[in-house]
């Protein structure tokens, strides 16, 4: 996704928010990075342009952007959040051996077991686990 400074201003502004520098340049890492970086990518990347940012900035950043329903947390990782910027229906695989997370399509729509009828499902998420054909592909390593 490439995305304009003036483009994000307009988003952030038709969700409700002030575009503020650190908002704008916070946003268009995540567009420019459909990698689902952690906090720790997006400050180490940002600090270095805007030495005054804090890693709290950052974090309340996203979670600005997430309680706007803009920004999506993965949490596929255990014990490290992940940031996706890309909000529509699609699901997660996550390579265990190099550590890639994969996106794939997938209509989460048609996942509505009928024994939660009645309850308001805000998010779905489809996480897989495995290994990716590139790592299939490499010879075991003795030493790993
Ligand atoms: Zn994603
Ligand atoms: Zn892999």
């Amino acid at each position: 996704m490439s995305i304009s400074i003036n483009e994000i201003k307009k988003y952030l502004l038709r969700n409700d928010i002030k575009p503020s520098f650190p908002r704008l340049k916070v946003f268009e890492y995540l567009a420019s990075h459909p990698t689902h970086p952690t906090v720790d990518d997006i400050y180490q990347s940002l600090v270095k342009e805007i030495p005054t940012l804090s890693k709290t900035t950052v974090y309340n950043t996203l979670d600005l952007f997430i309680r706007a329903n803009i920004v999506r947390v993965v949490t596929i990782d255990g014990n490290e959040l992940r940031y996706d910027v890309d909000i529509t229906n699609h699901g997660h695989f996550k390579c265990e051996q190099c550590h890639t997370i994969y996106e794939f399509d997938i209509d989460t729509d048609v996942l509505s077991p009928s024994s939660l009828d009645g309850f308001d499902i805000r998010e779905k998420n489809v996480y897989f686990k495995g290994t990716c054909p590139r790592c299939l592909a490499k010879p075991k390593s003795v030493s790993s």
